[in-house]
């Protein structure tokens, strides 16, 4: 593995200009935002009018606290385009995220957006080492989401030569991966696990992969799934953040010289942690809900976008712009069992201390009677699986029962399978969590 540190001249000005530049240039793009959207969207002029603000009252960064948040529900309210802050001739291309209920989530870009976009995303290829010439393999589906396409400009405005094989057909993924011989591939964590797979079923050693950078996102992933994708695949995984609401991929990404948290394009996304349940402001290095202001969208400004993910800022490290730590979840996927708060990615980190488990788990969750129970569902790595005696096996589980009982905080059943028990994905984000619980009304 090798890491590419970037050479001086290699960054854009602003990834390593003094903190007063960069707010100096978040405050006028902030006005120039909010008046936007007050101008252009109704929805959102109403919303000031109610809380009695006006663009006028912005005068300092703090100020952006006294307008109102937007939320998903605003969003889906306005379906398709009621928040769009441009005539539709202005709009070049629209996304839709996928949401788990009901209508999707419509955003649009004019042709600016797209270009700020295609920036963003090769500033964070870069970012996670990639250079001019390199072949990138993307493996994010193409259509509505905005994986694939996000991806792909990004790359071809770097000057990478891109392949374009969006999700699913295993096989092919592994013989174009290996005929093309790319450096980068840019997939989802869950996902990269089967083609490693794929490569593990053909007898291809980690050495012999041709990728030297993973960019890893749209679903958590803890440093377990780090050291086993980088294990497994012979590269260098980065993790690369973005949500469809904001922009698609590339509002932040890891420099694979610190691999310390996903720096935030802070020059295009104004970000805040608020506690999620006042929406008071919370000082950088708490833990909170991750909210986004766009400062240079047209088509689709977001003011005070909760993402709903959790998290805290980070100081800079490798640029100038602030971080963020990992994600822990989305706050909807939150589980609260038997009054504990649980989230999937803290299983996840479990599962992995075992040498012998893979990442590819399942959390099931029922009712018995009226208490919550959970059983997860791990899997031996290959070269386990068949080779452990009932005796062996059931030590393994009994050990992650132990661990998630001690270091989490809840009681689980938990059922060690053979490899390849577990459905795979192959587009897209893993199904992680099984609820199985009656609907409460
Ligand atoms: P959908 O809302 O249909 O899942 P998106 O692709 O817009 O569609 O999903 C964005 C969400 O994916 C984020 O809000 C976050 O919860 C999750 N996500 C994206 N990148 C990461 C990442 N690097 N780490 C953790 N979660 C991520």
């Amino acid at each position: 593995m090798t890491a590419r540190t970037p050479q001086p001249g290699e960054l854009e000005a602003i990834e390593t200009a003094s903190r007063d530049e960069i707010a100096a240039l978040q405050l006028q793009r902030l006005k120039w935002s909010i008046s936007h959207t007050y101008q252009n969207v109704a929805h959102f002029r109403k919303k000031c009018e109610g809380l009695g603000v006006h663009p006028d009252d912005l005068k300092t960064l703090a100020d952006l606290a006294k307008f109102p948040f937007t939320t998903k529900t605003d969003l889906r309210d306005n379906y398709p385009f009621g928040l769009f802050a441009v005539p539709s001739d202005k709009v070049a291309r629209v996304h839709a995220s996928s949401g788990t209920t009901g209508k999707p989530i419509v955003v649009g870009y004019t042709r600016e957006d797209i270009d700020n976009w295609a920036n963003l995303m090769a500033r964070s290829i870069r970012a996670a080492g990639g250079r001019a010439g390199d072949i990138c393999h993307v493996a994010y589906g193409y259509g509505l989401f905005t994986g694939g396409l996000g991806a792909h400009y990004g790359a071809e405005r770097l000057g990478c030569m891109v392949v374009p094989m969006s999700g699913g057909q295993t096989e092919k993924q592994v013989q174009l991966i290996v005929d093309f011989k790319p450096d980068i591939i840019m997939v989802t964590p869950s996902y990269s696990l089967v083609i490693a797979e794929e490569f593990d079923r053909l007898g291809i050693a980690p050495q012999d992969i041709s990728l030297k950078i993973g960019i890893f996102g749209a679903e958590p992933w803890g440093q377990g799934m780090r050291h086993e994708i980088e294990a497994k695949l012979g590269l260098d995984a980065v993790d690369i953040y973005g949500l469809t609401e904001v922009m698609g991929p590339g509002v932040a990404c890891e420099c694979i010289e610190s691999k310390d948290g996903p720096v935030i394009w802070e020059d295009h996304f104004y970000p805040e942690i608020i506690n999620p349940e006042t929406g008071e402001v919370l000082p950088d290095g708490e833990q909170g809900e991750l909210v986004f202001t766009s400062l240079s969208k047209q088509a689709f400004p977001v003011i005070r976008y909760r993402t709903r993910d959790l998290t805290r800022l980070l100081p800079p490290s490798s640029r100038s712009f602030r971080r963020m730590d990992r994600i822990t979840g989305r706050s909807d996927d939150m589980l609260i069992i038997r009054g504990v708060n649980v989230f999937p990615t803290q299983i996840e980190e479990q599962i992995l201390r075992d040498k012998r488990l893979s990442g590819n788990y399942q959390i099931l969750l029922r009712r018995d009677g009226h208490l919550d129970e959970v059983e997860v569902r791990c899997e031996l790595q290959r070269e386990f699986s068949g080779k452990l005696s009932p005796a062996e096996r059931d030590a393994v589980g009994k050990e992650l029962q132990h661990h998630i009982k001690t270091l989490v905080g809840i009681s689980t059943q938990v059922a060690v399978m053979e490899f390849d028990s577990i459905p795979r994905t192959q587009v897209g984000k893993a199904r992680r969590l099984i609820d199985e619980r009656p609907k409460q009304l």
